[in-house]
């Protein structure tokens, strides 16, 4: 019988300062990979859209081993887009894929620990990072405090989980039914169900280089995060719609005694009133508009009704 078959995803981005050390980790990974798993295990390199000498490196890993493999896109498309270019390929060529950052950031023997998880019957392993004992109490609550946010918003996503996980064929096949461009994996895979579980790991720095996202790309990626998945903020334009109506009923009623003990200045009652009223109703009509909006939204993501898990 053939050994299974499993596809290191590695999206690339100018990081000719790390891909040594990570294509030596990996392949070191790979070896025990088949030891301990008796696994095909290998590499997949997808260069996206680099400058510097990161698609020479991965040709010549590849000219040396035969487990390293690699796509070169034609231009910078971001991580997200680089990772499903290597999905969609593991997905055809691979049982399971682990997709992981170049920068070796997540602990790459964790991989280990995914492929015994995957063994024994989970279709998607999460890789999970423990919480960092040396993060303030400040950076722990704004980093929890936005994960809430993302899960009241409607963007659902695992705490902690970043873009390191494994799946398996069948998880990859019913991802790549997706088919949205913008893409928020950690949200999409999370939706996709089957079974699952998690392995924890601690995050590293990066080993070298520098991070390809700044502060302003991360902020657009959490945007991204919540746009890309949700249609509750949609929703809540008719929530505060209603509420700024509802408000409005009670300057009504404050409008009118004001008015009738005379107190008020000439037109101040019907100018409030109407300031309140009309707020509420234009913010309504916007939110019923939205409403639309968010099926049309639904509707041309074109997503798969449902992913059969077994059938019997
Ligand atoms: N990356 C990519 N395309 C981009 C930006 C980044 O493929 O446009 C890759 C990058 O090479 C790395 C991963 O995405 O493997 C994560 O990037 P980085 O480590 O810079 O992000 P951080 O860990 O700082 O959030
Ligand atoms: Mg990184």
């Amino acid at each position: 019988m053939n050994n299974r078959r499993l596809l290191i995803v590695v999206p690339c981005y100018n990081e000719e300062a790390v891909l040594e050390e990570t294509n030596r980790v990996l392949l070191d990974v790979c070896d025990d990979l088949a030891k301990k798993h008796a696994l095909e295990a290998g590499i997949l390199y997808v260069d996206d859209g680099s400058h510097d000498a990161t698609w020479a490196m991965v040709k010549a890993f590849a000219a040396t081993d035969a487990r390293v493999h690699g796509t070169k896109l034609a231009h910078n498309r971001g991580h997200q887009q680089a990772l499903w270019a290597g999905l969609e390929r593991a997905a055809r060529e691979a049982d399971a894929a682990v997709s992981i950052d170049a920068d070796l950031q997540d602990d790459p023997w964790a991989i280990l620990q995914m492929a015994e998880a995957w063994t024994k019957g989970n279709d998607i392993v999460y890789g999970v990072r423990h919480e960092r004992k040396t993060d303030t109490l400040f950076k722990r609550w704004t980093a929890q405090g936005f994960y809430k946010f993302l899960r009241a918003l409607g963007g659902d996503v695992l705490y902690n989980h970043a873009d390191f996980r494994l799946m398996s064929r069948r998880a990859l096949e019913a991802l790549m039914a997706f088919p949205e461009r913008n893409l928020f994996l950690r949200g999409m895979v999370y939706s996709l169900g089957f079974p699952h579980t998690e392995v924890y790991y601690d995050r590293t720095a990066r080993i070298a280089g520098e991070s390809k996202y700044p502060l302003s790309r991360m902020l657009s990626f959490a945007l991204d995060g919540i746009t890309s998945f949700s249609v509750r903020p949609l929703r809540l334009i008719v929530y505060s719609g209603l509420l700024f109506i509802l408000v409005s009923l009670c300057a009504i009623i404050y409008g009118l005694v004001s008015w009738s003990s005379g107190r008020a200045v000439p037109g101040w009652a019907s100018i409030i009133v109407s300031l309140w009223f009309i707020g509420g109703f234009i913010l309504l009509a916007i939110g019923i508009i939205g409403e639309y909006v968010g099926k049309i939204y639904s509707e041309v993501k074109r997503r798969p009704r449902y992913a059969v898990e077994e059938a019997i």
